[in-house]
């Protein structure tokens, strides 16, 4: 019989990681030193240790919430049914800070911080925050003052009360090419615009607010032609301003119910203006593309804690798993690769609270942000699934158990390549601001002080040998020249004077 929960005792370096394993709190502090709100953020925690975790746990169990289409009278409501207690856990995050601080701070930093204790918990949960976040930074940004006066307090909200926000993109012809494949119309009628088309991926379903694109008519049927919009759930007669046709059936994130959404001539305002609509896009993405750099590894973290629980008491052998060498020098080398990528992602939001307030036109600080970015969601999301997958083979048998939480963290794990941009799309685009914004010298500019010389020297003729290469083969190649790049500045930036500083 395994106990899951007893202390466990681990002879030997390095004691102190595996124990700062256990708790996303005291790893934040170990690798970040101070943190902001740091009495906040333990209160959070200690609310998933004495009821998050067995929220989450009923929530993964029951699968896919129900929708409920029609009221009693048949009209149409579209609610989503989760138990009374996802609710309640949902609230926490929000009531924590997970949009709010990052105004009242005028930094994203503790909206990350609890966002990787959420993710340590329940990795979908963390999706409502991040897009809710990414609304209402959406808004403040590109609103009308008007626009703004109307909704963003309601995001900004401390209580039950807080509105909830989404970023509805994907269309069925595909995510990844949106330029091609947005088919949603958008039509002026006076002041505000009628959109009409179908999200096929558009998660907290259900929200009050979503950040959508659109393609306004006439506009060319290109990545140009896109805009975004502000698209409440009613309309301003109190009409449902959008309807949800069904909730997709997923392996994991079941804590964010995500649908397809139908628009039809839905209400919605437009943000910025038309012909900048691709960048706000990107900005919305970008911000998803951190926080799903670090919950990568707050999920990588969690899958670890699980194993050095387990091997402290599975005896093989004669002693107990985690002291046979090749167990031990696995877990050493994982640790390490944990503390490389969270370095990473922390980077990407370093750099992210440099110009998440910044007007256009973008400076060089977004080109060397947008490079991070890319390198950190690429390199750590390949990390989790496998740290998860070890994870579970480590459990033996018993991994493959529902009843035991390591499967979970492995199919957790999966979808952090896929959403918020696939790796391809992380190398390619990538590559694009190298190419066309030389972002990689911005990038060595920044490393210069801390990375040893000769292997700046090396990296730096490596990337430029790489972008001189015909279109078809740079492309091809790219990818060992992206994770070499990504690896490099993972530890470059871990391992400099002042690294992290929050
Ligand atoms: C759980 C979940 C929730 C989601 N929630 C949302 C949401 O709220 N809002 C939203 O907008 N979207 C959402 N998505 C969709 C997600 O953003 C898309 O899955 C993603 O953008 C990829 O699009 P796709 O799945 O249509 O793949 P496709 O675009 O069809 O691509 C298929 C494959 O081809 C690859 N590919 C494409 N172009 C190239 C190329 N030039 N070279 C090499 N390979 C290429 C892709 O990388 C991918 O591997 C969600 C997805 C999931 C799984």
């Amino acid at each position: 019989m395994i106990d899951q929960q007893s202390s466990i005792t681990i002879p030997a370096a390095p004691i102190m990681e595996i124990e700062v394993l256990r708790s996303p709190v005291n790893f934040l502090r170990h690798m970040l030193g101070a943190l902001p709100h740091e009495p906040a953020l333990r209160e959070y925690e200690a609310w998933w240790e004495t009821e998050g975790r067995h929220i989450s746990d009923a929530t993964d169990r029951a699968g896919t919430p129900w929708l409920r289409m029609f009221d009693r009278a048949g009209r149409r409501v579209d609610e989503i049914l989760y138990a009374p207690e996802y609710w309640r856990g949902l609230r926490q995050g929000y009531k924590a800070g997970v949009v709010w601080r990052a105004f009242e701070d005028q930094s994203l930093s503790a909206s990350a911080l609890l966002d990787y204790i959420t993710c340590f918990y329940d990795p979908g949960l963390t999706c409502p925050y991040v897009v809710s976040l990414a609304t209402a930074v959406a808004l403040d940004r590109h609103g009308s003052d008007a626009l703004k006066a109307r909704f963003l307090p309601q995001l900004l909200r401390r209580d039950d009360t807080v509105w909830q926000g989404a970023t509805w993109m994907t269309e069925i012809k595909g995510g990844s090419d949106l330029g091609a494949n947005v088919e949603t119309v958008a039509r002026p009628s006076g002041e505000r615009w009628l959109l009409t088309g179908d999200k096929y991926f558009a998660s907290n379903v259900g929200a009050d607010l979503a950040v959508v694109a659109a393609r306004p008519e006439g506009a060319p049927h290109n990545v140009r032609g896109l805009a975004l919009f502000l698209l409440p759930r009613r309309s301003e007669n109190g009409e449902l301003n959008y309807t949800v046709r069904r909730l997709k059936d997923k392996v994991a994130t079941r804590s964010v119910p995500t649908g397809e959404v139908e628009l039809r001539a839905s209400e919605a305002w437009l943000l910025g203006s038309q012909d900048r609509g691709v960048h706000l896009i990107l900005e919305v993405l970008n911000l998803s593309r951190v926080t799903n750099a670090l919950g990568s590894m707050a999920i990588a973290q969690r899958a670890l804690a699980e194993s050095a629980d387990f091997t402290a008491h599975r005896i093989a052998f004669g002693k107990p798993l985690f002291e046979q060498p090749l167990m031990r020098k696995q877990f050493d080398e994982h640790i390490e690769t944990l503390q490389d990528g969270f370095a990473l992602g922390w980077e990407s939001l370093l750099r992210l609270n440099e110009v998440w307030r910044q007007k256009p036109p973008d400076s060089d600080r977004y080109h060397l942000f947008r490079l991070v970015a890319h390198l950190a969601k690429y390199w750590t999301s390949d990390l989790a699934p496998q740290i998860a997958r070890w994870a579970m083979e480590v459990h033996g048998a018993l991994g493959v158990l529902a009843e035991f939480p390591v499967e979970r963290w492995f199919r957790e794990a999966m979808v952090l390549t896929i959403w918020e941009g696939t790796s391809h799309r992380q190398i390619l685009d990538g590559l694009e601001v190298m190419e066309r914004k030389g972002a990689h010298r911005l990038l060595f500019e920044r490393l210069r002080e801390a990375a040893d010389p000769v292997d700046l020297a090396h990296m730096r003729r490596r990337v430029e040998a790489h972008l001189e290469l015909p279109q078809a083969r740079r492309e091809a190649l790219a990818e060992e020249m992206f994770r070499e790049l990504a690896i490099f500045t993972a530890r470059t930036v871990r391992h400099a004077a002042a690294p992290l500083a929050v």
